[in-house]
């Protein structure tokens, strides 16, 4: 799907003359890229229409940037249909939250619970994991077995055959509750004889414990299947948010398949969550925060980097974009590279954004923009001194040779070691492989003017 749409977007970019025919030809190709991932026509419809509003070509000034804002538009419809417009309820701080995992048997509920402990738990919360999953022999265990590794205390019952899920519900959020934990996620059955009685079940253990909280948790390689189940949950308990697992490589399907599943989750009206989590593997830290934008991004192949791309584009030559686009993305850069990048940042105007992708936020140095362009120009005359130095490898740098260089700079040392750190960040992030990748397909394609124009 993000093939196909990249692709049309492609060919709307290489024509010569973009006029109404182009960019007919460019959504056309669209609608049937998403008609054949399943997309809803009613949905595709609308995302036709709602494009060409905004790029009116009668309304566009001569010598207006059309292929930018045909890209643009197809990219925020795109996030539209994704994202619902309404944000989950999110846990807070010195509160008590009870969040309920619903799903159906083997779409990683058990798993996801532990992995959304444990996340939270590593920002500094105390969470609680109850099994109210008292279906099977095992259930139990499995959550015992995740919790222990996680260090997380757990609640349930060893003789399930036994136990009321209700009850069991109940008394672990109690116990929880006394023992003041924020956080109480409470696992649940996904399988019953019938399946009326599995959501009469949901229904009554979320009357029981009234979460504040249901996530939906939902396998990416389902397919079709997914808005069954979603609007099945959906009409048992009020289901806030969605968690889609198994968008890692290994299960079948991958990215692509798990848009589809999106797609057809958007169809279910009735629920209007947001994903909040994809899960990308078994282990227990492989969980990431769903974002649209990004995610819309690596689908189209622009890289979650377009934004900053944009800028660079504007910037930075178009003869030289290929060369220093390769040389990033090799994942190696030079003491050159970064000065040819921190040249790039210092004409970009404000300068925030661009540096915090690259250097992480915290990076930034404190102080109003001219305080921080007088920081870069401090960098800059320091990389020239390393350079005069005879020793531009940063890796290479000892105490002696940082104060040479600091001296030769009329610079502090504390200077030279922020430099070094920013160096240590940037060759982090040059590693990292989908900003690769996109760097790749970009200089590869002919510069970034033919992505992003
Ligand atoms: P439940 O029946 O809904 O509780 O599902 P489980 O948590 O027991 O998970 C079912 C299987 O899916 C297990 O083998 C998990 O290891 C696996 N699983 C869960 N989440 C992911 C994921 O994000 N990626 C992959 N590759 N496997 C997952
Ligand atoms: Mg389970």
């Amino acid at each position: 799907l993000g093939g196909s749409i990249s692709r049309a977007l492609q060919q709307m970019r290489n024509a010569t003359v973009v006029d109404e025919k182009v960019l007919n030809d460019c959504l056309n190709e669209i609608n049937r890229a998403l008609l054949q991932a399943d997309v809803q026509f009613q949905l595709v419809r609308d995302m036709t229409r709602n494009n060409k509003n905004i790029v009116n070509f009668g309304d566009l000034p001569a010598g207006h940037n059309k292929r930018k804002i045909i890209q643009q538009a197809v990219f925020s419809e795109l996030c539209k249909i994704l994202d619902p417009g309404r944000p989950s309820f999110t846990p807070k701080r010195r509160e008590t939250s009870v969040v309920m995992f619903v799903g159906l048997q083997g779409s990683g509920k058990t798993t996801t619970c532990t992995k959304y402990a444990y996340c939270h738990k590593q920002k500094g919360w105390n969470p609680a994991l109850v099994c109210a999953d008292t279906s099977r022999a095992g259930a139990f265990d499995q959550l015992k077995q995740n919790a222990t590794k996680a260090k997380i205390p757990f609640f349930g019952s060893i003789n399930y055959a036994e136990s009321d899920p209700v009850k069991v519900a109940v008394d672990g959020v109690e116990t929880f509750k006394k023992e003041k934990c924020d956080l109480i996620i409470v696992d649940t059955s996904g399988r019953h004889r019938q399946e009326a009685a599995l959501f009469e079940e949901m229904r009554q253990v979320s009357e029981a414990i009234k979460p504040d909280l249901v996530i939906f948790v939902m396998d990416s390689s389902i397919g079709q299947a997914a808005f069954d189940q979603a609007l099945a949950f959906t009409q048992s308990v009020a289901v806030g948010a969605v968690i889609v697992t198994k968008m890692d490589g290994h299960a079948k399907g991958g990215v692509q398949s798990s848009f589809t599943v999106m797609w057809e989750y958007t169809e279910v009206a009735a629920t209007k969550s947001p994903v909040t989590f994809i899960g990308t593997g078994e282990h227990i830290d492989e969980f990431e925060v769903f974002d649209v934008k990004p995610f819309v991004s690596r689908l189209l192949g622009m890289g979650d980097w377009s934004g900053f791309m944009d800028k660079l584009n504007e910037v930075v030559l178009t003869d030289q974009q290929p060369e220093l686009l390769q040389k990033l993305s090799q994942g190696k850069p030079t003491l050159r590279i970064m000065y040819e990048l921190f040249q790039c940042i210092l004409k970009m105007g404000p300068i925030g954004q661009g540096l915090s992708m690259l250097f992480g936020a915290d990076f930034l140095p404190k102080g109003n923009e001219k305080e921080i362009r007088a920081k870069f120009n401090g960098y800059l005359t320091l990389m020239d001194s390393m350079t005069n130095e005879g020793n531009s490898n940063p890796k290479l740098m000892n105490q002696s040779r940082i104060m040479r260089i600091a001296r030769g700079a009329g610079r502090r040392v504390h200077e030279v070691i922020e430099l070094l750190e920013g160096y240590k960040r940037l060759a982090n992030t040059s590693k990292n492989k989908s900003l690769m990748k996109g760097l790749n397909q970009m200089g590869g394609a002919g510069g970034l003017q033919n992505i992003i124009k």
